[in-house]
């Protein structure tokens, strides 16, 4: 049995078309099931539907042989035990820093709320910058408006988020996608079928 690990929402919805190219597909539409691991078309692969920053816990620990991730997560999650062969360039958008529009830079120390507190941590200490981080789960655009923190570091797209709450990015700290990740275990034990599946995939990728 090969597991595959994804998050519902924009990874989903971008990934299964290309399992499809590789033969796989859902036996029922994953986004509308209640049902946590759904069978495929072909007998020996599931897919499993985690949380979107639970997936790399699934592939490390080998509960999924293979998952779908953002870099974002990755870079939180730190990315040990992992392989990360391949970038599916799919849920693209830029890790980024950002303020209320036109507010001056604080006299004391900056303070930051972020989920992503393993990366504010290492970005502010290569710039050699003391910060306060404030480690959110969600509307981390609130935080600067209610005086919570005066930055905030989150994943940006279009930035309509940012701009409708009165907010404007900053400094990007790295562009995201989604990459293929593999348990190493799984690699070594089948590695004839997951390289199999890897190319396949690295074929749907770029043909796209
Ligand atoms: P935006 O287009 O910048 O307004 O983004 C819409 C919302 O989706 C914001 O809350 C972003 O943080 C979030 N978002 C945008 N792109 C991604 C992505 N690739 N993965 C996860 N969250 C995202």
């Amino acid at each position: 049995m090969l597991t595959i690990a994804l998050s519902k929402g924009r990874i989903l919805d971008d990934t299964l078309p290309l399992l499809a190219a590789a033969g796989i597909e859902p036996t029922e539409n994953p986004d509308k099931s209640r049902k946590l691991i759904i069978p495929t078309s072909q007998d020996d692969v599931r897919l499993l539907i985690v949380r979107a920053t639970d997936v790399p816990t699934y592939v490390e620990q080998g509960a999924a042989d293979l998952g779908v991730a953002g870099k974002d997560v990755l870079m939180e999650h730190g990315g040990q035990g992992l392989y990360e062969p391949l970038d599916l360039r799919i849920a693209r958008c830029k890790l980024m820093t950002a303020g209320k529009v036109g507010a001056a830079e604080p006299k004391g120390r900056l303070r930051v709320a972020t989920k992503f507190v393993n990366v504010a941590k290492r970005y502010y200490a290569e710039q050699g910058r003391q910060v306060e981080l404030i480690k959110l789960y969600g509307s981390m655009e609130l935080a600067p408006l209610v005086g919570l923190a005066d930055k905030i570091i989150d994943v940006v797209d279009t930035g309509n988020t940012l701009r409708a709450n009165g907010l404007e990015p900053q400094d990007i700290i790295a562009t995201i996608s989604s990459r293929l990740i593999v348990n190493k275990a799984s690699m070594k034990m089948q590695h004839e079928r997951i390289q199999s599946l890897i190319e396949t995939l690295r074929e749907a990728v770029e043909s796209r």
